[in-house]
């Protein structure tokens, strides 16, 4: 039995109304942060393409666009990770499995990452970042004969706060990624790298000249990250932001979050960096 009852229809097309999925198991992977597990109440798995987001629904709370950090091979169970940092997504977080929850989407460009092909892969990325990436990661994982180098390089706050540790290192050691990491912060006598993600972006070891990257984490180090690599010589248009704004309908109707003559929720998130180097200056309202 589910713990909380959704009055939608029991399988909808329209956009704009939630399907009932159930939480099946939540996994904290951080202090703060959240992975949780769902299963469709009724109807099929949720297709989707790495970089889409939904809009997830805690019922009598709001709702919020959260990334799905899946792998699109396999949509089912549909995971979404969740850094609680208000009402909507500590309801979420602090659900116990049973509960039903609302999703609609998914929403949203993708990462493309098959344009990539042929080509060396450079993944930057900080914090939570990283969540929205992976559908990306393990769709170029899956074909990795068809890429050159492979890197990740990510960057987060304090040791405790890295994301998906295990599974960084598993793809380190399995799938020949070249996995560079850097904190912000550490405690006395912690060994592994202390400085900006930023840093790691100049001395990393791909050929500029013929690779791809793929950047998601806060706007600030998205900046800079996106400007290292274009001083190490990746044009822009072989460089990809995922963008956040504050978002309501996910259907490009509201206006939330336009970002000038973009809808950030339909032309975005992922979006070349040729695109948005002018508009990263528009703050969020
Ligand atoms: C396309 C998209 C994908 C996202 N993917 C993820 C994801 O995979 N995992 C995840 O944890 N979060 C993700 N977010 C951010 C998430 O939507 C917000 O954290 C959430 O809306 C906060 O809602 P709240 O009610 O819990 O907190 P609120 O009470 O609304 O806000 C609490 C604090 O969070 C800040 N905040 C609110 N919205 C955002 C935002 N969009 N970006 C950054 N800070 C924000 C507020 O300024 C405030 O300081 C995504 C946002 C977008 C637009």
């Amino acid at each position: 039995m589910t713990a909380s009852v959704a009055s939608s229809p029991a399988h909808t097309t329209d956009p704009m109304v939630p399907r009932r999925y159930v939480i099946t198991h939540v996994r904290q992977d951080t202090r703060d942060t959240f992975t949780l597990l769902l299963d469709p109440v009724d109807g099929p798995p949720l297709e989707f393409r790495a970089g889409q987001f939904t809009m997830l629904h805690a019922f009598g709370v709001g709702e919020v666009p959260i990334s799905i950090s899946g792998d699109p091979r396999s949509p089912a169970p549909l995971e979404h990770t969740i850094r609680n940092v208000g009402a909507v997504t500590r309801a979420l977080v602090e659900a116990a499995p049973g509960t039903e929850v609302g999703v609609r989407g998914p929403f949203g460009t993708s990462w493309d990452v098959d344009d990539a092909e042929g080509r060396d892969v450079v993944f930057v990325t900080g914090g939570i970042g990283l969540a929205p990436l992976r559908p990306a990661i393990l769709d170029v994982l899956s074909h990795r004969e068809r890429y050159g180098k492979v890197l990740l390089l990510y960057g987060s706050r304090t040791p405790d706060d890295i994301l998906y540790g295990h599974e960084m290192h598993r793809w380190a050691d399995l799938n020949d990624v070249n996995l560079q990491m850097t904190v912000d912060n550490a405690p006395y006598g912690y060994k592994g790298k202390v400085g900006f993600v930023t840093e790691l972006v100049t001395r990393a070891g791909f050929d500029p000249r013929n690779a791809f990257a793929f950047v998601c984490g806060p706007e600030v180090m998205m900046r800079s990250a996106a400007t290292s690599l274009v001083s190490r010589g990746i044009p822009k248009d072989r460089i990809r932001l995922s963008m956040e704004r504050s978002m309501k309908c996910g259907v490009g109707l509201c206006g939330h979050c336009q970002l000038r003559e973009l809808f950030i929720c339909v032309d975005g998130p992922v979006l070349g960096y040729d695109r948005l180097e002018p508009l990263m200056a528009v703050r969020q309202l």
